[in-house]
């Protein structure tokens, strides 16, 4: 099948800046846990210093020629969080809320995903204050190449290698691996991942991490003692990782009893259809109108009577204003960041088991690591293959992360925070500081 590459114009992942930011700063929010995990591991103060701080932070200003004659400048950020156990890894959004702050929140947050499932990677993240939805084609290309050529003396599949992110797409890193290969006289299809398959993109990518989020959530339950044959789940956003999701872990035997998106939500104690669900938003692009369920709120979903919740939308939407709420048993972090801090220990209380975002929805990471291995190699996997080596990955970070749980007696979130500390920190040690 054909990729398309246009660009999704209902794809604004985050467009209540306030609620984001009122709640907490992105980067502290992010830095607490480090802290508390890093407390727990007894970590050296020096090595302490080193894990608080970006390695790199590029600021870049983007001169475009727009379609009307006029020239308009943009703010683009690429920030390095740490590069000791790889390549740095991450994607790249355009979108107007980014500041220096979030990318560098973003950035230590790959940190910790990529050594969470234990890729050779470290952390990046990179991002244009620019609204992609009001822009053309042309000017979007124009606007990717230049940020491309600003940031390329980071670029490269040895050095730091960016991924699609909020508005931005196959199309966009086709760009940026064409804007870097002219500049090295070469091909370099490893530069980027996420890139339409006729380019060396890998099977399987575009589905991984609602498979990840299947993949763990069954270990869950596994763990819990609960089968998946009949568990009721609640899926909030039914874009790339919800609607993925849902539809793997009903063929799973799983209940979807509740489905949402930016539009509203579905209930249906009987079970959502979700093949009809996706067939609805691949017609009307929305939930909106879908007949397969009462209609809730965003809200009533999160705190519907399931046993998995599956938030896959937003950052902060359980906080500690609703997390006393929550009826689930378990949850699973789809999106990055659904949980504020606060919510934590309220969550611990109630004894809701949350597998955190970082090992969550890892899987989108790992497939993009298996994308740059296979352009390495210059040999493509069948989607079989990808997919068995995912579930390894997934699996053994699971009972990786879960085994730390229970010797420390924490929480999954502080237990994988201490496993990718532990990793990172152990490269330290060893490369020592160079001087
Ligand atoms: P997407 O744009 O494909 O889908 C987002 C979905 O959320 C859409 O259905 C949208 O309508 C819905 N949504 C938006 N605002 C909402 C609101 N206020 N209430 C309820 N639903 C709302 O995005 P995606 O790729 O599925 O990403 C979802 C989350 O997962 C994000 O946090 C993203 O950072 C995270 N994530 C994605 C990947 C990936 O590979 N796509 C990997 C890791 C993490």
């Amino acid at each position: 099948m054909a990729t398309d590459l246009r660009l999704p114009t209902d794809r604004i992942v985050r467009p209540d800046k306030d609620r984001f930011l009122d709640e907490e700063n992105p980067f502290e929010a992010m830095m607490s846990r480090f802290d508390r995990a890093a407390e727990l591991l007894d970590l050296e103060p020096g090595l302490y210093k080193v894990l608080r701080h970006p390695e790199k932070q590029i600021t870049v200003s983007i001169p475009v020629m727009m379609d009307n004659g006029e020239v308009e400048v943009f703010i683009g950020h690429r920030v390095l969080y740490n590069t000791s156990r790889g390549p740095a890894k991450g994607g790249i959004r355009f979108d107007m809320n980014v500041s220096i702050e979030e990318v560098k929140a973003l950035a230590a947050w790959m940190t910790w995903k990529c050594a969470v499932v234990n890729l050779p990677f470290g952390g990046a993240k990179g991002g244009v204050v620019c609204d992609p939805l009001k822009m053309s084609a042309g000017e979007l290309e124009r606007l990717t190449r230049r940020y491309t050529a600003g940031i390329i003396a980071t670029l490269g599949p040895d050095s730091d290698v960016p991924a699609p992110d909020v508005n931005t797409n196959e199309r966009v890193m086709a760009w940026v691996m064409d804007t870097y290969s002219m500049r090295m006289g070469h091909t370099v299809t490893a530069v980027v991942t996420g890139k339409p398959i006729e380019m060396g993109g890998s099977l399987g990518r575009r589905e991984a991490t609602g498979r990840g989020c299947m993949i763990v959530t069954k270990e869950a339950l596994k763990h819990l003692g609960m089968s998946t044959q009949g568990t009721t789940v609640a899926v909030q956003g039914f874009g790339n990782v919800g609607s993925v999701a849902a539809q793997l872990l009903s063929r799973e035997g799983c209940k979807i009893v509740a489905i949402s998106d930016r539009t509203g939500g579905y209930y249906n104690k009987n079970g959502v259809d979700i093949d009809a669900a996706i067939k609805h938003v691949q017609r009307v692009r929305s939930l909106e109108g879908f007949t397969g369920g009462d209609q809730i709120s965003n809200e009533e979903l999160l705190e519907s009577p399931v046993d998995v919740l599956l938030p896959a939308a937003l950052e902060n939407v359980i906080t500690s204003k609703n997390a006393g709420k929550i009826k689930a048993k378990m949850i699973c972090e789809g999106a990055n960041g659904p949980t504020s801090a606060g919510a934590d220990s309220i969550l611990d209380e109630k004894g809701i088991f949350v597998v955190p975002d970082i090992l969550a929805n890892a899987g989108g990471v790992t497939v993009s690591y298996f994308e740059w291995v296979q352009d390495r190699g210059g040999y493509f996997w069948t989607e079989e293959t990808v997919n068995n080596r995912l579930t390894e990955i997934m699996c053994n970070s699971f009972a990786a992360v879960l085994q730390l749980a229970k010797q420390h007696k924490v929480n999954m979130r502080t237990a994988a925070y201490m496993l990718s500390i532990s990793r990172v920190a152990t490269v330290h040690r060893l490369r020592g500081i160079y001087a």
